[in-house]
């Protein structure tokens, strides 16, 4: 578990600190699995190299600043204030991306339905249907 928290705090102090004008107000942390991660770090590459090569001589376009990031219904929400129209396709791109990738672990998958919406790889998707089966074998005792 504490492996978890110390990947996890890695991932986010390599995040603020690479992309600091992206995160500059509170933006609750990044509220998904590990397996996109990759995706999120792909997308804020992606937006703040856009955002420094427009703006070399002036500012047109304003910075991005995150606002949210989280698991919604299997799907990846990026929320932000600020960009243009390039960088609203970078993330609906980034988004359809994270919907066939594995939240778990980042290999190919797909929504799953039964409890709760997950976006999931064969692997995990197996594994938490056990995770359920042992859950409801519990209660019914
Ligand atoms: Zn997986």
């Amino acid at each position: 578990m504490t492996d978890e928290f110390e990947k996890y705090d890695a991932f986010e102090k390599h995040m603020t600190e690479q992309f600091s004008p992206m995160f500059t107000e509170p933006y609750g942390g990044f509220c998904c699995g590990e397996g996109w991660w990759p995706i999120i770090a792909e997308l804020c590459g992606q937006i703040q190299h856009h955002i420094n090569w427009r703006n070399r001589q002036s500012e047109i376009v304003p910075q991005v600043v995150v606002g949210q990031i989280k698991e919604k219904f299997g799907g990846l929400r990026f929320y932000y204030d600020g960009g243009d129209e390039q960088i609203q396709g970078m993330v609906s791109m980034a988004e359809a991306w994270a919907a066939h990738t594995c939240e778990t672990c980042g290999a190919p998958g797909k929504r799953r339905d039964g409890g709760w919406i997950k976006t999931l790889c064969d692997h995990h998707e197996a594994e938490r249907q056990q995770r359920i089966k042992q859950y409801e074998n519990q209660t019914s005792q």
